[in-house]
């Protein structure tokens, strides 16, 4: 286990009988936590995602089980429901049950749906925030999420719900507001959503970055506009997972000196 020094002064009892929802960060193990690395010295159990660096596997300790919660081998993922159910099982057993989970587990993690149903089932629980890849990944890329002289706010929603029917997301109330967008899951829907925003109004030359593997050794960023992305990306290879900037912030990665990424 990691000594964490004085800092483990700071680090609240891991119970047996409860889950911790915990954030890995974007890949990077330099960006976990120490709540998060308290976590992983100490639970009897892991259930990960596919998003989780092996290298923070590594982390855990040794006689902890593992049990993998995400999409391998092109097999369905495990269902949401299935999840859940497994995380109650493994509390009720009395163990410290740790739900470690891609970047932080709030944001578009179903951290939230796991958290409401250990509420429901009576089962103790704790969040342990991480860094968000749509943060993690603008600073690895060196975008400013905001300037002063760029932007007021900054939207952080996902690209992955159909653009038909009840989740449909209202493209053209987005384009309006000129925040920058940054995207998660988008590449599935990449050419359908830059349609939509571009029959809002938005124009062909509105910058756009991608950040493929933040933080980790083979991250990659690529510079484009929403004219000519879904070419750059296709050309560039550019696949999930990966956020979408859109929007002023993006040129402030050129004016920081940080090396051109266009195709
Ligand atoms: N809870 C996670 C998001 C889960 S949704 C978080 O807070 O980051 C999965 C999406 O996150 C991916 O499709 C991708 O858009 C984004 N993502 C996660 N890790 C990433 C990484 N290292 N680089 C780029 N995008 C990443």
């Amino acid at each position: 286990m990691i000594d964490l020094g004085p800092l483990g002064r700071h680090m609240p009892t891991f119970e047996p009988g409860s889950v911790w929802l915990v954030g890995a960060g974007p890949g990077d193990p330099g960006l976990l936590t120490a709540r998060a690395i308290h976590a992983l010295g100490t639970a009897d159990v892991l259930v990960y995602d596919a998003l989780v660096s092996p290298e923070i596997l590594e982390l855990v300790r040794k006689d902890a089980e593992l049990e993998f919660a995400g999409k391998r081998g092109g097999k369905p993922s495990a269902k949401q429901r299935d999840i859940t159910d497994r995380l109650i099982e493994l509390a009720r057993q009395g163990k410290r049950v740790l739900r470690l989970k891609g970047g932080d587990p709030f944001v578009f993690g179903r951290g939230g749906e796991e958290a409401l149903a250990l509420h429901a089932a009576g089962i103790p629980f704790q969040v342990v925030s991480g860094i968000t890849s749509g943060l993690g990944g603008l600073a690895a890329a060196g975008i400013p999420a905001t300037t002063r002289d760029t932007n007021q706010a900054i939207i952080l929603m996902t690209g992955h719900y159909a653009m038909q029917g009840p989740e449909a997301i209202d493209w053209a109330a987005f384009a309006r507001t000129g925040v920058p967008l940054v995207l998660y899951m988008a590449m599935n829907n990449l050419a359908a959503i830059i349609a939509e925003l571009m029959r809002a109004g938005m124009t062909a030359d509105t910058p756009v970055a991608f950040v493929n593997k933040a933080t980790t050794p083979e991250q990659r960023v690529l510079v484009s506009t929403l004219g000519n992305a879904v070419a750059d990306v296709a050309k560039a290879g550019i696949e999930a997972p990966a956020i979408t900037v859109i929007g002023s912030i993006v040129p402030v990665r050129a004016a920081l000196g940080f090396p051109d990424a266009t195709v």
